[in-house]
Parts: structure tokens; sequence; C-alpha cells
């Protein structure tokens, strides 16, 4: 067999750790074993008919052909007035690209603008794409840590500390996945104030999970509140989560028009641009009814609340309560070094989400993939009875460990 070479750039990078989790779980079911997997980040509903309808009236049309590479002009425009009716934002369609998913944004990005070892600064815990596709494009990913105890959010000293005059971006993920952290307006206007002092550094704002949000009421938008730093400041959002249309890949960008044309012309000259079908179902999503919004966050709601009040019962377990997006990040630090029933002693959560899965047919995530070890990721998008199988499973497995005096004292303190 004739041997494959790896580019650089390939070889830096590797599957997405929950594509991953979801694949062995999947080996697992496939072999007969009964399996509750909650590694999903995708809404368990389907795209409302509306939406479905309208990319059905869009091919009928003969919606089929290339669009302009950033986007339809329609489309453009109906995120324009999105970004004026719910965030009081104002982009010109120049300043706005649609690309193949919010993931495609910010790859754009990337490419579009990061030379060999520029910095990018990644909090932690963070979705495993940001570091992968920094590294992918010849930037550095710099990871910031953070703490339960601060809700696992990036503060003005951790911000300061990781900025060099090499770092190019900063990545900021609010609904944050995988911790469901939200940034207070005090919070958001705190990092500006560190920002502002480093004109070099600029902001990818990823809001995809903007409105998965379990507070009441609106939130201020970061540009709102610093809205000196829109000019180096690229939003980032799309169709996926809030309409359920995670298959239909499209996302969108805006930003500061030369960044935006940089962007395009990367898009223009790999996918042209994405498809024009997606393109007709997001314009019909924003200036549709928002109802499916509210009603799927009402449910994921209810899920959360759902896995809290079993988490609360179950000893060796610490959940910081998500705010938003679809998961719930758990503290197991209590259980490492425990013991299995076999005899295995778990050296990691890697190890804990290991004996899960193959002892207990749950299938999670480990903190380790989102540069938090000590945690494992539940995603809360799923049927609730599956919900509440996958959790009396996490009960059942915490029980039959044996604890050595020392982890029973780490969770005790
Ligand atoms: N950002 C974050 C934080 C995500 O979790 C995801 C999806 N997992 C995305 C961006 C990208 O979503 P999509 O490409 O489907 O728009």
């Amino acid at each position: 067999m004739a041997h494959l070479i790896l580019s650089r750039r390939a070889s830096r990078i590797g599957l997405a750790p929950n594509a991953a989790a979801k694949a062995r779980a999947q080996a697992l079911a496939a072999s007969g074993r009964s399996v509750v997997e909650l590694t999903a980040g995708e809404p368990d509903f389907d795209t409302p008919e509306s939406i479905k309808q309208a990319a059905i009236a869009a091919l009928a049309a003969g919606d089929t052909k290339y669009t302009p590479p950033a986007g339809t002009a329609d489309l453009r425009a109906a995120i324009r007035d999105k970004l004026v009716r719910e965030n009081a934002l104002d982009y010109a369609p120049e300043q706005i690209i649609v690309s193949g998913g919010g993931k495609h944004v910010i790859y754009n990005a990337f490419a579009a603008t990061l030379r060999d070892g520029d910095e990018v600064i990644v909090p932690a815990p963070y979705w495993q794409s940001f570091p992968a596709m920094v590294s992918i494009n010849d930037g550095t990913p710099v990871t910031v840590a953070s703490r339960p105890e601060e809700g696992y959010k990036l503060t003005p000293a951790t911000l300061e500390a990781a900025i060099t005059p090499r770092t190019r971006w900063l990545i900021l993920n609010t609904p944050s996945n995988p911790s469901g952290a939200v940034y207070a307006t005090d919070e958001l206007a705190a990092l500006a104030v560190v920002l502002r002092r480093h004109p070099h550094v600029w902001v990818l704002l990823d809001e995809i999970y903007e409105h998965i949000r379990f507070d009441e009421g609106t939130r201020e938008h970061f540009l709102r509140i610093a809205p000196d730093l829109a000019d180096r400041t690229l939003i980032v959002n799309g169709a996926s989560k809030p309409y359920a249309m995670t298959g239909w890949r499209v996302g969108y960008g805006a930003g500061p028009a030369e960044l935006i044309a940089a962007m395009t012309i990367v898009q223009s000259q790999s996918t042209s641009s994405p498809s024009s079908i997606g393109q007709a179902a997001l314009a019909a999503a924003l200036r549709g009814d928002q109802a499916f919004v509210a009603a799927s966050v009402a449910a994921y709601r209810e899920r959360r609340d759902l896995l809290l009040a079993a988490f609360a019962k179950i000893d060796g377990v610490r959940c910081v309560p998500p705010q938003g997006a679809f998961f719930a990040f758990v503290d197991v630090s209590a259980l490492i070094g425990a013991v299995t029933p076999n005899g295995e002693t778990l050296a990691s959560d890697v190890d804990l989400v290991a004996y899960l899965l193959h002892e207990h047919g749950l299938a999670v995530v480990d903190g380790t993939s989102f540069g938090t070890p000590d945690h494992i990721r539940l995603s809360m998008v799923a049927d609730p009875a599956q919900l509440t199988e996958g959790v009396a499973r996490l009960a059942t497995a915490i029980e039959a460990l044996r604890r050595s005096p020392l982890t029973s004292q780490r969770e005790a303190a």
C-alpha cells in the first residue's frame, strides 16, 4: 500500500474528542451493549417546519447556483437586521460573511490572519476546535486556566498575564462550551479595560450559544459595553444551535470590513461559498417566528435542572450550574485515585471516562480534552429519560468505586 505522508499542518491536529467519544460509544452499542450517549453538542430537536419549507421553496425557485463568496445579499441583509434587532449593533453588508457553519467562520478568520507562531489566547476549559484551528493555521494556542470558584471564566488578571507582543487574538466564548459560563456585563467591561491597554489584540467573540441561556432577561452585548473595540472584534454566530440546523452547515461572522474581505478571499479560494439552500433557510429562520428558540431553551433548562438535582445526590461530583449552552461540566477531582471493582486505579478523568463507558455503558467526554483535567462533560441535549438513565448509571458507577482515605479527604476539603 502506498505510504501517506501528512502535511505538517494536518499532523498537528486530531479528531475532535467528542466525535471520537461518540465513535467509541457507537462501536460499543453496535456490539450489542446498552449505551447512554451524553456526548452530543447538537439539539435533539428537528429543524422547525417553516425553515424546511423555506428551503424547499428556494429549491423550487431554482436557488441552486453559486452565490457570492461572502453569502447572498438577502441573507446578509437578514443578518444585519438580526444584529440591529437583537444586539443593537450596526453592521454594513460588507462587514458580514456567511460560511459553512460558525466553525468555518473561525477557520477562515485564522487562515486569513495568523502567521507562523502568532499566539491566540484560548481560555480553558475550551471547545477543542479552537486550539486545533489555531494550530492548523500555523498559530500557537496559549491556553489560560480558570477555576471553578471563578465560574471557569477568564479574569482581567489572567488575561493580562497571557498577553505578549505576539498575541493576535483572544477567543471569548459566551455562553461557553463546555462550562456553560456566561460573562456578566461587569466582567466583560473589566476584560475590555485590559484589551484597551493592548491595541494589537483582536477579539474572536463566539456567540454561537447566544440564545441558549438559562438566566432571565436580556444581556448587554460586549460591543455595547465596549463599542470602541468593534474595529478589532469578530462576532461569530450561526444557525446550528438556535434553530436546530447543525446539518445545514451555515453560520456567519460580522466584523471590520478589511477582515471580512480577507476572510472572503480565503473562502472564495476554498469552498467558493456556503450552500445556496442553507443560506435561504437561515434567512427564513432569522426573519421568522422565534418561538422555537424560546421553547427549546425552556426544554434545555428543564434538563439542566434535572441533571443538577441528580448531581446533588451523588457523592464525589461537583458542578457549577451552567448558565447557558448544552453541557454540564462536572468536577470529578474527588474520584481521581479511586479503584474500580476490577482493581483498576482511575489515574485521571480519561480513565474515569473509559470506566464509565466500558463498565456502565455511559458515554461522556473527558475534561482533559477541553484543557481542564479532573472534569467530565455531559451533554444535556438528550431525551429526559436518557438523561435520567445516564445520571443513574453515573451514580451506580461512582458508588461502586473504592476510594482511598486520600481521595475522600480531597473531597471533604
Ligand atoms: N463554537 C462553539 C463553542 C461550538 O460549540 C460550536 C459547535 N460545537 C461551534 C462554534 C460551531 O458550530 P457550527 O459550525 O455548527 O455553527
